[in-house]
């Protein structure tokens, strides 16, 4: 299995990442140098979870060429509309210590206020354009986001990362990028969001996940991360503890048979755990992002 999916401008992309939400600042820096010294070339941020300026550090004690690592973060919704979004490149690409960024996603549509949306996404063609960034694209985008976006705007978002795991699969929304050329990329891959703001069994406790893993003689959470690459997802697996963090990367030795695939699949509930893309607002969701 390639280690890299190619995006829908060329660029190339690990399909495996790194994710820091929820990752406070203090631990950020010695969770990103342990992610790339395990293999890891790919960090997933975004300017709301506070700490892109300990994630460029981690990446500069990494001792890793610039050109070695892929990093993707998001504007928040706070920071939509067309100047207000280049500015926000600026403070992002500031507290990274960086020049350009791999790939910039809006982090949420805003139902409410599509028209600032789409402002936000030009904000991103722009960049693109300018060189600013090598990729855009979105988050939490649900397929009528997505039309409506192709309607109004010229570049396909090459990636949507979306809520994915054995408990919530948004194969419609999958299909919908597919079909429009968006690679799906999947957030709390494992499942965590079904742990730490779960209630009843978590994905790492499901008894599909777990006889899987003990036939495969893997981790449940390898076993979830495995599922994600052989259906042509990238994943971005969190964890701040060094053990988890090689283990979730360890994934590159063994196959699910796609009985297996299936049986992952047909664990979806339909239900979502993550916000509503529906109802976010600006003003419900506000947050001011600092300068850089
Ligand atoms: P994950 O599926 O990555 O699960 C992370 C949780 O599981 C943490 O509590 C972690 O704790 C724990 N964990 C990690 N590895 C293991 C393991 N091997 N076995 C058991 N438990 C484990 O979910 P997240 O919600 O954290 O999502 C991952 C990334 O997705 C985020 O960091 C972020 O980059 C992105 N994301 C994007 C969103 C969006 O709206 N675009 C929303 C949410 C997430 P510990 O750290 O202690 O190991």
């Amino acid at each position: 299995m390639s280690l890299n999916v190619t995006l829908n401008n060329g660029v190339e992309m690990p399909a495996l990442g790194f994710g820091v939400f929820q990752t406070p600042p203090e631990q950020t820096v010695n969770a990103v140098t342990e992610a790339l010294r395990t293999g890891y070339r790919l960090i997933d941020t975004a300017a709301s979870y506070f700490n892109e300026r300990e994630v460029g550090e981690g990446i500069r004690r990494s001792g890793l060429d610039r050109a070695e690592v892929f990093i993707e973060t998001k504007v928040w919704i706070s920071d939509y509309g067309y100047d207000e979004t280049l500015h926000a490149f600026g403070k992002s690409a500031g507290k990274l210590g960086v020049d350009q960024i791999d790939l910039l996603l809006l982090h949420q549509a805003v139902p409410t206020d599509f028209d600032r949306t789409v402002d936000a996404y030009r904000a991103l063609e722009s960049l693109l354009a300018a060189g600013r960034v090598r990729a855009v694209g979105v988050s939490n985008f649900m397929p009528d986001h997505l039309a409506t976006l192709r309607k109004r705007t010229s570049i396909v978002p090459a990636v949507n990362q979306i809520e994915v795991h054995p408990y919530f699969t948004q194969s419609d929304v999958q299909q919908a990028g597919a079909d429009l050329g968006i690679r799906t990329q999947a957030w709390s891959p494992m499942g965590g969001i079904t742990s730490y703001r779960g209630t009843g069994t978590s994905t790492f406790d499901d008894p599909t996940v777990t006889a899987i893993a003990a036939d495969t003689g893997k981790s449940p959470a390898q076993v979830m991360l495995r599922w994600h690459l052989q259906e042509g997802r990238s994943a971005i697996p969190k964890s701040v503890n060094p053990q988890r963090i090689a283990a979730n990367f360890d994934v590159f030795d063994f196959e699910l048979t796609p009985d297996q695939l299936a049986a992952l699949d047909a664990l979806d509930t339909g239900v979502r755990r993550g916000p509503e893309p529906e109802t976010v607002t600006r003003e419900a969701f506000w947050r001011d992002i600092p300068e850089a």
